[in-house]
């Protein structure tokens, strides 16, 4: 251990989220002994992380704009409860700077990197030219956004060179987004971008980055305190997706050079020193032919960060509570070693196939076990899953000395894996762990969508 950081944590922790992570952060707290406060929403109000926090509020009916986005019923919870800190999680008022600010002009601690870090990494432009700045490259495109003159759009799109991605300023959440192969296509694919990103995202903002065609996607976790002592957890591989969404992750990522890793890693950390950031954080790179490209930052704990987790040793979300209340990290980067390799499955409550959300009463849930395994998973029997919300009901976690140890762990995890009444992705996840390519590892991130229409066509 580097430094001795023992100091007093907070007596109690509000937790501003649902479903896996309110139990994941719940988990944490109740671990160093501080007291849980749950906030939820009406039809949350039976979840048994609910009844297992030391106290709970109901903030509001369904929809998540009347509860988990309802800043001043959060912070008349914290207040009512007497909580010292908000742990927001992932989604939601994660990334929200306003909220981050009104937390603490309200007398509370929010954990997480300050207001003005949120507000500068949540703007993807401002964040892109942010990173430039510090020596961190970013997949080439236009300087900041794009110009209103139609002229200069098409000079811009020719400079950066076809295939390219118009991508709105404040997006998230794999939205916002719109890729142009031709001229001809470019300013209505603008415009729209433009309409779009004004009604999801209240800012009409976009910029422009080449569309990379065959890139994994690689992040590096952070993790930094208030005094400008910065770490990274190695990277995660996060390439499999849909529709930009990730559902399976895995770390270390397979076949790439670990020199490269390790120094676009010690230039994330360095980034953070530089902007002091403080807290847990991300940066997302796309990677293509031996490059790395950085797209944006995620100022929060990721679904994805069990990974880490369990090749580092290291519990993050107990390092954001640690650093929030004021300590100092316990670590220097020669003291963070990692071992083995971890897979993560999203477990969603849809049809394997068609994608289509499948809410509704579990009627039978048996989760897997054994060595390497772990579920993190608000979920039980009898549990009804809510169709206000994310489809996602829990990540099946498999550790191994190796990975292809890891993914045999899998795939006897999935297979006693046991939910009914509902329609999961087991399915599909199962398919995946028999893929030819993904067990040689390094697919790119089109890879699922290529796949998912290939079966559709020998289907019909
Ligand atoms: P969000 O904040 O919505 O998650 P990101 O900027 O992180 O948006 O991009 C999400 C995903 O979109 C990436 O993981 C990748 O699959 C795809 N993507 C984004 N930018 C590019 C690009 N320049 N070229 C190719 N794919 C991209």
């Amino acid at each position: 251990m580097a430094t001795s950081t023992r100091g007093k944590l907070f007596d109690k922790v509000l937790i501003a989220n649902r479903g896996e992570i309110a139990l994941r952060i719940q988990r944490a707290c109740r671990e160093l002994g501080i007291k849980t406060v749950v906030v939820h929403s009406e039809a949350d109000r039976d979840a048994k992380y609910v009844a297992l926090a030391d106290e709970s509020v109901c903030i509001g009916p369904p929809p998540s704009a009347q509860s988990y986005l309802n800043i001043p019923a959060i912070i008349a919870a914290a207040e009512v409860t007497d909580a010292q800190a908000i742990h927001p999680g992932y989604g939601f008022l994660s990334e929200n700077a306003d909220f981050a600010e009104k937390v603490e002009r309200s007398g509370f601690i929010f954990i997480g990197p300050k207001p003005e870090t949120i507000r500068l990494m949540g703007d993807k432009i401002s964040a892109k030219v942010a990173m430039t700045k510090v020596g961190v490259p970013c997949v080439p495109g236009s300087e900041g956004a794009l110009p209103e003159d139609p002229k200069e759009v098409v000079k811009i799109a020719r400079a950066v060179g076809y295939p390219v991605i118009i991508k709105a300023a404040g997006g998230g959440g794999g939205r916002g987004m719109r890729i142009v192969h031709t001229e001809a296509a470019l300013l209505p694919a603008v415009a729209l971008t433009r309409n779009e990103a004004q009604s999801a995202f209240s800012n009409p903002l976009v910029y422009m980055e080449r569309f990379l065609t065959d890139p994994r996607h690689i992040e590096i976790q952070v993790l930094a305190d208030g005094f400008r002592n910065v770490v990274h957890l190695f990277e995660r591989d996060c390439s499999m997706q849909r529709r930009h969404q990730k559902i399976i992750e895995e770390a270390p990522a397979p076949g790439i050079n670990s020199r490269a890793l390790a120094r676009i890693a010690e230039r994330a950390a360095e980034a953070c020193r530089k902007i002091g950031y403080r807290g847990a954080g991300t940066f997302e790179f796309l990677y293509q032919a031996d490059e790395f490209f950085f797209i944006e930052m995620n100022t929060r704990v990721q679904v994805e960060h069990p990974v880490t987790e369990m090749i580092t040793g290291i519990d993050i979300v107990q390092e954001q509570i640690r650093v929030a209340a004021g300590q100092k990290l316990r670590w220097r980067q020669r003291d963070i070693v990692r071992r083995g390799h971890a897979i993560e499955c999203r477990i969603n409550a849809e049809d394997p196939w068609t994608f289509v959300p499948s809410p509704g009463r579990i009627t039978a849930w048996h989760a897997p076990g054994g060595p390497g395994i772990r579920v993190d998973s608000h979920a039980y029997q009898n549990y009804f899953v809510p169709p206000n919300y994310d489809s996602m009901i829990g990540k099946v976690i498999a550790y191994g000395d190796t990975r292809e140890q890891a993914i045999a762990r899998m795939r006897v995890a999935l297979s006693e894996m046991v939910v009914g009444g509902i329609k999961t992705n087991v399915p599909l996840h199962q398919e995946l762990l028999l893929d030819e390519k993904f067990l040689r590892g390094g697919t790119s991130i089109h890879y699922l969508e290529e796949r998912l229409a290939r079966r559709k066509q020998a289907a019909q």
